[in-house]
C-alpha cells in the first residue's frame, strides 16, 4: 500500500521533471549553436546624470534571437550558459561587441558614452579576463573610465584575495566596477570596504515603492549616504516614475536608469535616440571619471 502511495505521489512529478530536464538539454544545445552563429544582440539602456538629466552612458543588455522562439531574455539562458561554461565565450562576445559599438558611435560623432557591461561570476573567475580586457581596450582605443564592469555581490562572496587582485589589475587599466543589484546580497557593507568598487547600483526592488514606502525610502537614503561617505557614486535602477526621479535627485543619487529614462533599445534605435546629440565631427573620446 505504501508502495502504491509512493508511486502515486511520484507520478505527477516524474514526467514534469523529465520535461524540465529535456527542455534544459534542448536549451543548452540551442545555445551552443547560437554561440557559433552569433545569434546574440546587445540592447542599450540609457543612464543619465541625475542632476542635469544629461545622457552619460548606457548598460549593454544581452538578447538571444532564437530562430523559433524569438527574443529570449537573459534570465532564461544566462544561468544555463553559466552551468555549461558557455558564458565565458558569450561574455567575451558581449565585451567585444559593446566596445566595438561604442567605438563606432564615437567615430560617427555620437557622444562618448560610458558603457556598463554585466560580467558573470563564472566569467570573472576566468584567469584570462584581465588579458582579454587589455586586448580589447587596445583594439578599440578606449579612453579610461569608458568601460564599467557590473558585478554582483556573489562574485565578491568567495571573498578571496585573488578576486581582489584581479579587480585591482582590471582597475589599473582604467576600467571601473559597479556593484549591481546592491542590497539583495549578503554583507554588502564589508564588501564595499574591501573591494575596489566605484559605483553602487541600488537594486530596483528598493526603488520600486519609493517614495511612498517609508522603509524603502529610508533604505535608499541610507545606501546613497553610505556610498557617498565611502567616496562611491550611486546609480538607481528601475526608475519608472517622475516621483521616484525627484526623490532620488533630492537625495543626491548620481545616476538614474529605468523605463522613465528609457527602455533598453536595439543599437539602431538607441542611435536614433542620440541623434540630437550628434556632432558633425567625430567626438573626442573622453568620459567623466567614475
Ligand atoms: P541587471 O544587470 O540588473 O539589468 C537590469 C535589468 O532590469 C534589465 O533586464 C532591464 O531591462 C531591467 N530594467 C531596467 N529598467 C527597468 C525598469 O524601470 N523597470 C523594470 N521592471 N525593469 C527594468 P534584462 O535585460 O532582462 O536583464 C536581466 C539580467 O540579466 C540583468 O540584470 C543581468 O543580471 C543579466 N544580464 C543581462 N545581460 C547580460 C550579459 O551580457 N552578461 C551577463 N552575465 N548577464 C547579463
Ligand atoms: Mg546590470
Ligand atoms: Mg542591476
Ligand atoms: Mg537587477
Amino acid at each position: 500500500k505504501a508502495k502504491q502511495a509512493g508511486k502515486n505521489r511520484a507520478q505527477p512529478y516524474a514526467p514534469h521533471m523529465q520535461a524540465d530536464a529535456l527542455a534544459r538539454v534542448h536549451l543548452e544545445a540551442d545555445l551552443r549553436i547560437a554561440v557559433e552563429q552569433r545569434a546574440f544582440e546587445l540592447h542599450y539602456q540609457p543612464i543619465v546624470d541625475s542632476a542635469s538629466g544629461t545622457l552619460v552612458g548606457a548598460e549593454a543588455l544581452l538578447r538571444w534571437k532564437h530562430p523559433e522562439r524569438g527574443m529570449i531574455p537573459p534570465i532564461e539562458f544566462i544561468p544555463v550558459a553559466e552551468d555549461c561554461g558557455l558564458i565565458v565565450q558569450i561574455g567575451e562576445w558581449v565585451l567585444r561587441e559593446a566596445m566595438r559599438q561604442r567605438r563606432d558611435w564615437l567615430a560617427r560623432g555620437y557622444p562618448p558614452l560610458r558603457l556598463a557591461v554585466n560580467v558573470s561570476g563564472v566569467q570573472f573567475g576566468e584567469t584570462g579576463l584581465p588579458e582579454l580586457l587589455r586586448t580589447l581596450l587596445a583594439e578599440c582605443d578606449t579612453a579610461r573610465d569608458a568601460l564599467i564592469l557590473e558585478i554582483t555581490e556573489s562574485v565578491l562572496m568567495g571573498g578571496s584575495d585573488s578576486v581582489e587582485a584581479r579587480m585591482r589589475d582590471i582597475k589599473e587599466q582604467g576600467i571601473c566596477f559597479a556593484l549591481d543589484d546592491f542590497g539583495t546580497g549578503f554583507s554588502s557593507l564589508s564588501y564595499l570596504k574591501r573591494f575596489p568598487v566605484d559605483i553602487v547600483k541600488i537594486d530596483r526592488s528598493f526603488v520600486r515603492d519609493c517614495p511612498d514606502d517609508r522603509n524603502d525610502a529610508s533604505l535608499v537614503e541610507a545606501i546613497i549616504n553610505m556610498a557617498h561617505s565611502l567616496g562611491l557614486r550611486v546609480t538607481a535602477e528601475g526608475v519608472e516614475s517622475a516621483e521616484q526621479r525627484e526623490f532620488l535627485r533630492a537625495l543626491g543619487c548620481d545616476y538614474l536608469q529605468g523605463y522613465l529614462i528609457g527602455k533598453p533599445l536595439a543599437a539602431d534605435a538607441f542611435e536614433a535616440m542620440m541623434a540630437p546629440l550628434r556632432s558633425v565631427a567625430a567626438a573626442p573620446d573622453c568620459t567623466e571619471s567614475c
